[in-house]
């Protein structure tokens, strides 16, 4: 088992060296991936720092050098570089760019592959599949280059993609990882917790990324953690803006925007039910239940006092609500 593990490791290792290679030092991978990537705004350094790649657009030019290496079909095929249909067999990322997965230790996981094209029927982005090495649910992007600064700045910005913890990192900000489009489950808090108790999530300006920051937050309350949501102008996410300001701007935004999690679903949710009672009692209850989620009770009680300021209830009945609500999860 550790043996077979072990080749894992050997096989997405030698794939991610293959791709890097292949962007640097073709033909086709200069002119289609690194020219993608200059374009999105990264830096020669960057690109080199993650270790980014590209996929020839060809059925199996990746295939055909790892066996001519010696890597064992089997494996290729285990860990999710190779598809082996009948006797055929595929590259799983032919035409696209690679962005490699890598452990706290930095070793490689898996891939994410970006399409280039614009034909809406391929996903946007292709993942490696579940192996023995790559637990989507366990991983966190970014997390090898960003675990001093997480420590070192005592917190940890969450963001939705690959993209956003590259552009974040080379404006200079580089305590930050992402969940990549998985929604964040604790395996992946518990990962940040060893690091920080402090984690602020960034998600995209668009519905889906406000609801997932809101899913997110109770995981992150369970865990005894304290969380910020910042959220950027609709249409844009951490990459675009990052793009587009300085290390101050994006600092000073940071700072002024970034709401405890209080605040944040108070506000979002009060906005839409302030004139309505019944919504407006089920935002009540949304909130105290994430509430009933922290595990210091001197913090439950300060979020009491101050949801009941945001909210214009008494404490009183936000209390009685908590009880309820503590009572529900046992
Ligand atoms: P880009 O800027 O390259 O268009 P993005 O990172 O902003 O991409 P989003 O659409 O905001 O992409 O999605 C966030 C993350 O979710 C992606 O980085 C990726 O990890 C994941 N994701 C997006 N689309 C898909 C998909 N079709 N299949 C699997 N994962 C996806
Ligand atoms: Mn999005
Ligand atoms: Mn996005
Ligand atoms: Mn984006």
């Amino acid at each position: 088992q550790a043996d077979e593990r072990e080749s894992l490791y050997l096989v997405s290792e030698f794939a991610s060296k293959y791709f890097q290679n292949t962007l640097h030092k073709t033909n086709q991978g200069k002119a289609i991936g690194l020219s993608y990537f200059k374009e999105r705004g990264f830096t020669e350094e960057t690109i080199k720092k993650y270790h980014l790649g590209y996929s020839l657009d060809e059925w199996q030019a990746f295939t055909d050098e790892a066996l001519k290496q010696g890597y064992n079909i089997d494996y290729l095929e285990k860990a999710g570089v190779t598809i082996v249909k009948e006797e055929k067999r595929f590259d799983r990322f032919k035409g696209r760019v690679m962005f490699p997965i890598r452990s706290m230790s930095g070793r490689v996981l898996g891939f994410g592959g970006r399409i280039l094209t614009n034909d809406k029927k391929a996903a946007k982005y292709l993942n490696s599949p579940e192996s023995d090495i790559y637990h989507k649910s366990k991983v966190l992007y970014g997390i090898f280059h960003a675990k001093q600064s997480i420590a070192k700045e005592d917190n940890c910005y969450l963001v939705e993609g690959y993209t956003d913890v590259i552009q974040f990192h080379q404006t200079g900000i580089k305590n930050v990882v992402s969940s990549s489009g998985t929604a964040l489950t604790s395996d992946q808090i518990r990962l940040i917790n060893r690091l920080t108790k402090n984690i602020t999530v960034l998600f995209d300006g668009d519905a889906a990324g406000i609801r997932a920051s809101l899913r997110g937050i109770d995981l992150i309350l369970e865990q005894g953690m304290n969380v910020k949501i910042c959220t950027f102008p609709n249409g844009e996410d951490p990459d675009s803006f990052a793009k587009q300001n300085t290390l101050e701007e994006l600092t000073l935004y940071l700072e002024e925007k970034a709401q405890d999690f209080i605040q944040f679903k108070a506000s979002m949710l009060f906005e839409d039910s302030k004139n309505d009672p019944i919504k407006k009692a089920d935002t009540v209850r949304d909130i105290v239940n994430s509430i009933s989620k922290i595990p210091d009770r001197i913090k439950r009680e300060i979020y009491i006092q101050e949801c009941s300021k945001i909210m214009q209830i008494s404490e009183e009945v936000l209390f009685s609500t908590l009880a309820q609500s503590s009572k529900k999860d046992l």
